[in-house]
């Protein structure tokens, strides 16, 4: 059993329905005319919640690890639209893809291989340098950065099954709460990530549970890029002596994963702004700009900016009502913060 099974082993009350499968689609390269097989998931399964940044859990395949395909024999790479025959590739972004400075597959990955050798991670970070050669719009930057940071939350959210993290992990199934008909998975997961710091506060548990709950703990926030309160956890448990090596070097993995989405998030909260102040976002897309804004700047620290586009998404009627309630409890959570 993975620690990816034992999370979803927390989201007991979901109601099963059928998955999205996988299916291998043909993609022609617009820059080298390779043929190739690329995989494809249908978007809706968002069985596993949304995270307030946007990021739709399944509970079968990640949809979002499948919108990006690469072409195995020169790495060209991005969503399906970009594989189509009408792209034009001009020329000076060819030679950068081709010759100087070249892109670089991962060792061993070539058109022989499946393309599920390529990790959803080095397909991600190979289109936003295409996106970057071929001067695509800052909002699509911005869009590109924000699922590269979901795919590094996602990868980033295993620890091995030992077997007192898993027992922690059951005990703590006692403090979630019910799912409500139509409510967010994800809030139920945050409620009860909050009452196990309580009951962590309340000194419930021996210095031996403790750091086992901790890192249970850790694992829920991580698992919804809530980093400000695992950062701290997880640098100290990195060095907690008494866990077996195997679980200090998934921890200081986990750890790394928090930093690889940070920076992806800092590119993407880059970009958005500089496509929200130059006009660039399209009027029906600029007030969930605002609201993206304020939420990436909440999860980079910066709690000032996140309010005032929080602040800047309410004020903007456009703005969908859900958006508006959660930008209206982030900014709640900001101001008590400071
Ligand atoms: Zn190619």
């Amino acid at each position: 059993m993975t620690t990816t099974v034992l999370v979803f082993l927390l989201m007991t009350t979901i109601i099963a329905a059928p998955r999205p499968g996988l299916t291998e689609v043909k993609r022609d390269c617009p820059v080298c005319k390779q043929v190739f097989n690329a995989l494809f998931c249908p978007e809706g399964d968002t069985r596993g919640g949304i995270d307030r940044d946007l990021f739709a859990h399944a509970l079968g395949p990640e949809p979002v690890y499948y919108r990006i395909a690469t072409c195995p024999k020169c790495g060209y790479s991005g969503y399906s639209t970009d594989f189509d025959p009408k792209t034009a590739i001009p020329p000076d972004v060819r030679d950068k893809i081709l010759k100087k400075p070249r892109l670089t597959l991962p060792k061993g990955f070539g058109p022989e291989n499946d393309p599920r050798d390529l990790d959803a991670a080095d397909r991600y970070a190979l289109a936003i340098t295409c996106y970057q050669w071929r001067r695509q719009s800052k909002e699509a930057l911005g869009w590109l950065n924000l699922r590269a940071a979901w795919v590094a939350r996602d990868e980033g959210s295993v620890l091995p099954p030992e077997d007192r993290l898993v027992r922690v992990m059951a005990f703590i199934e006692r403090w979630r709460p019910p799912l409500p008909a139509g409510g967010n998975p994800v809030d139920i997961e945050m409620q009860t990530a909050t009452r196990v710091a309580e009951a962590i506060a309340s000194g419930r548990f021996n210095r031996f549970q403790k750091p086992y709950v901790e890192l249970a703990l850790a694992l829920i926030l991580r698992r919804h890029g809530e980093h400000t309160q695992t950062v701290p956890m997880l640098d100290a448990l990195v060095t907690h002596q008494p866990f077996p090596e195997s679980l200090r070097t998934a921890i200081k993995r986990m750890r790394d994963s928090i930093d690889l989405e940070r920076r992806y998030q800092a590119a993407a909260l880059e970009c958005f702004e500089a496509a929200v102040t130059s006009k660039q976002v399209s009027p029906a897309n600029r007030a969930p700009a605002c609201y993206l804004l304020g939420e990436l700047n909440r999860r980079l620290g910066r709690e000032e900016a996140a309010i005032s586009w929080y602040d800047r998404a309410t004020q903007d009627n456009t703005l969908p009502g859900n958006l508006k309630t959660w930008a209206q409890q982030q900014r709640a959570w900001c101001a008590a913060g400071r």
